[in-house]
């Protein structure tokens, strides 16, 4: 009966155009969907989450923004503000479309909307209906991106290469250098997101795809400076559905591969759906997986390496030293990769969700930080968890060798997939009845019907 009741509700969510906010956001749906609410996606054209993946969803476009942005020759930031610039009177169309089309029996409970498309937040309130904020990065990630402004008006920010060691003040464990700034984007731009997102006016809570047991201290000092509860409920992927929201095509032949290999050997390697590499990191890259010995499953995405359409620059030798022992895909099915039993590694660019997919199996990590939140996140991996090694230098042969050999091969590595797999039981709790994202869930529920 209750469950009937709350079908009646709807929820309109709106995720962020990349592959890292898509999938949060489509988890959520789903586990909302499962609690008993309709869903309705509304999303920009770039990168469209793929409706038939999500049968149970109906999905609405918002008409005429950008699709044609590019992360090798674009500005991310400038995108994300032209993109709210032009969305929020569409929005409010799509809104009130859902409105006419909805029954009786069907009303618009709220708009969650991911904190990057901040235009819902006025939209929702033109039209008298709550909303919440969904953030996908980390909790740690959002207060040293708020801290941004204060040091910049301190005179921190730009920090010159002598100070990029140094700790910054009330950031415990990060230095200058890992400051979610961006390559992606003039400081000016960024700091005028950052205060986007962190004023929100009028919506009514906060949700965080993370854990009290990985960020307690982060998501004390957010509640302490907000208003509006918060509402860890993380890690979404392990409560939600399985379908995937994968914008590419997944190479599911890698599982094949994996099931021939022994346990804890391989290495996944992946950078995740926007980071890019140079030839040469490639090839270094290539090297040092090589000379690790060890087997290595490698996502390379098409159009990720500077100038080349793929791995065509790889020399022949180099894919000889490599043949049977590394398998290399365009794009794998991430998630059912690292739960697979053969992989003990992952050497990624620490993308949260990547990060919490990896922590939530127990698999340790080599990080590879390139911008923005992952470099807070892979510092957190290495100094705070210590479930991972940080590669800090330039991508090199013999370091990268050293450190895959350090994680997989060393007691070093064995440490750490005893402090994983700790880790991951302790978050594992935290889904079930009782635990602390599942009670935050329950809340977030009973918020919504109140509305
Ligand atoms: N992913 C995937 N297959 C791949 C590489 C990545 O399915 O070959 C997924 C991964 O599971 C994660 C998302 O893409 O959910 C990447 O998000 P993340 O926040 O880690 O990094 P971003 O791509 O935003 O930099």
């Amino acid at each position: 009966m209750e469950k009937e009741e709350k079908r009646r509700l709807r929820v309109v969510l709106v995720p962020g155009p990349f592959q890292g906010h898509i999938n949060p956001t489509l988890q959520l749906g789903s586990i909302l969907r499962s609690n008993g609410f309709s869903i309705t996606v509304v999303h920009a054209q770039y990168s469209p989450p793929d409706p038939s993946s999500h049968p149970d969803f109906s999905f609405l476009s918002l008409p005429d923004t950008s699709s044609d942005f590019n992360f090798l020759t674009g500005n991310a930031f400038d995108f994300v503000l032209q993109l709210n610039a032009k969305c929020k009177a569409r929005f409010r169309e799509c809104l009130a479309e859902v409105i006419r089309q909805q029954g009786s029996d069907d009303e618009i409970a709220c708009i969650i909307y991911d904190e990057y498309m901040f235009f819902s937040e006025e939209a929702a309130e033109d039209l008298n209906l709550p909303s919440i904020i969904l953030r996908t990065s980390s909790a740690s990630n959002f207060l040293a991106r708020t801290a941004l402004i204060q040091l910049k008006a301190e005179g921190h920010i730009p920090f010159p290469e002598s100070r990029s060691q140094d700790p910054v003040s009330k950031l415990y464990p990060l230095r200058f250098k890992d400051l979610p700034l961006s390559i992606f984007s003039s400081l000016e731009n960024l700091l005028q997101i950052v205060s986007k997102v962190s004023n929100s006016k009028t919506s009514s809570a906060i949700i965080h795809n993370t854990i009290d047991c990985l960020e307690n201290s982060s998501l004390t000092k957010i509640q302490q400076q907000c208003q509006i509860p918060i509402f860890p409920i993380g890690p979404m992927h392990k409560i939600a559905s399985a379908s995937s929201s994968s914008l590419l095509e997944e190479d599911t032949s890698c599982l094949a591969w994996l099931h021939k290999q022994s346990c804890n050997s391989v290495i996944y390697v992946s950078l995740g759906s926007i980071a890019f590499m140079d030839v040469k990191e490639l090839v270094e890259m290539a090297w040092g997986l090589a000379n690790s010995q060890q087997p290595f499953l490698w996502v390379i995405r098409p159009g990720s390496v500077r100038g080349v359409e793929w791995i065509e620059v790889l020399p022949e030798s180099l894919k000889e030293n490599i043949d049977g022992r590394g398998y290399i895909v365009k794009w794998a099915p991430q998630k059912k990769v690292l739960a697979h039993n053969a992989v003990g590694g992952f050497l990624s660019h620490c993308g949260w969700n990547s990060t919490l997919e990896s922590i939530c199996e127990g698999v340790p990590m080599i990080c590879r930080p390139c911008f923005g939140d992952q470099r807070v996140n892979a510092r957190y991996v290495s100094h705070v968890w210590n479930v991972g090694l940080e590669l800090e230098s330039e991508l090199e042969r013999g370091e990268i060798e050293r450190t895959v050999r350090r994680l997989m091969v060393d007691e070093e590595g064995k440490e750490m997939r005893k402090r994983g797999k700790n880790l991951k039981e302790r978050i594992e709790l935290r889904i079930k009845e009782g635990g602390s994202s599942n009670n935050s869930l329950n809340e977030l529920i009973e918020m919504i019907m109140s509305f």
